[in-house]
């Protein structure tokens, strides 16, 4: 039975990889990647490496995740370094605690290779801090899949009224719903927030706007793409670094 390696691929830019993740990528007999995972890592494996394709859309699975843990699993008993390669960080959305649950479950060793996320690297390369002195003394990551019109939301939007940085993930189909609902609980319609694509690439564009104008502004944005909601998204005037200089 093999060991397999829950790694964390980055947001995008390649060199965004740990030196660890690529230490096990190196090693790795297969490797089941994501569509969020920079597909060039992959040149790094050594001859011989199978590769699993196991993409997802946002919120739309192609593959059911019972059958991604399936398949890794399966992997693991055929080989003996297993890496299961995911965009960002393993544990940030990525179901990586769910996939080593299975293992677990199943006897089979995993360990895992933290990644650096979407969450606070877009953002970065956008020239926007998640926190600032004087401005944000906290960030929150939250799912933007679930609809903010659901009945009993985990989400406890009544928390969001504070100056903390608030970072939607996987959250773009749902922006017309939370934008709304942010100034439904009290947010001025000028609150600053910003659509960050593909950030960390080559293709990454930036839209910074107000909850009020903001959906309208971003209708044809491609993904992945996140939301940062804070008054944090100002100090970009000044920090934006990364655009047209990559
Ligand atoms: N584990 C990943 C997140 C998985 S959820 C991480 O830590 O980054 C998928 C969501 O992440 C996407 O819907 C999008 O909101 C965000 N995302 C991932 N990569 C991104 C990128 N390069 N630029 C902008 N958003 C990204």
């Amino acid at each position: 039975m093999g060991k397999v390696h829950l790694t964390g691929a980055g947001p995008g830019d390649i060199e965004l990889l740990t030196i660890k993740a690529l230490r096990v990528i190196k090693e790795a007999d297969v490797i089941i990647y994501d569509r969020l995972a920079n597909p060039d890592i992959l040149q790094e494996a050594k001859n011989g490496c199978e590769f699993v394709y196991v993409g997802k859309e946002d919120g739309r699975h192609i593959v059911p995740q019972d059958d991604i843990n399936e398949v890794i699993y399966q992997n693991a008993l055929k080989h003996e370094n297993v890496v299961r390669l995911k965009g960002g960080d393993p544990f940030v959305f990525g179901r990586g605690g769910e996939e080593a649950l299975y293992l677990r479950d199943r006897g089979i060793s995993f360990d895992v290779i933290p990644g650096i996320t979407s969450a606070i690297s877009a953002p970065a390369y956008a020239g926007i801090p998640v926190t600032h002195r004087g401005v944000s003394v906290s960030f929150r990551v939250v799912t933007g899949h679930e609809s903010p019109n659901k009945k009993e939301s985990q989400i406890p939007w009544e928390t969001f009224k504070t100056d903390d940085t608030i970072v939607f993930l996987m959250g773009l189909h749902n922006l017309p719903k939370i934008s709304k609902k942010l100034m439904e609980i009290g947010k001025p319609k000028n609150y600053p927030c910003a659509v960050i694509s593909k950030g960390t690439t080559k293709e990454q564009s930036v839209v910074v706007g107000t909850l009020e104008d903001i959906v309208a502004k971003t209708k044809d944005v491609p993904t992945p793409a996140l939301i940062v909601v804070g008054r944090v998204v100002e100090l970009r005037e000044q920090l934006q670094w990364f655009e047209g200089n990559e």
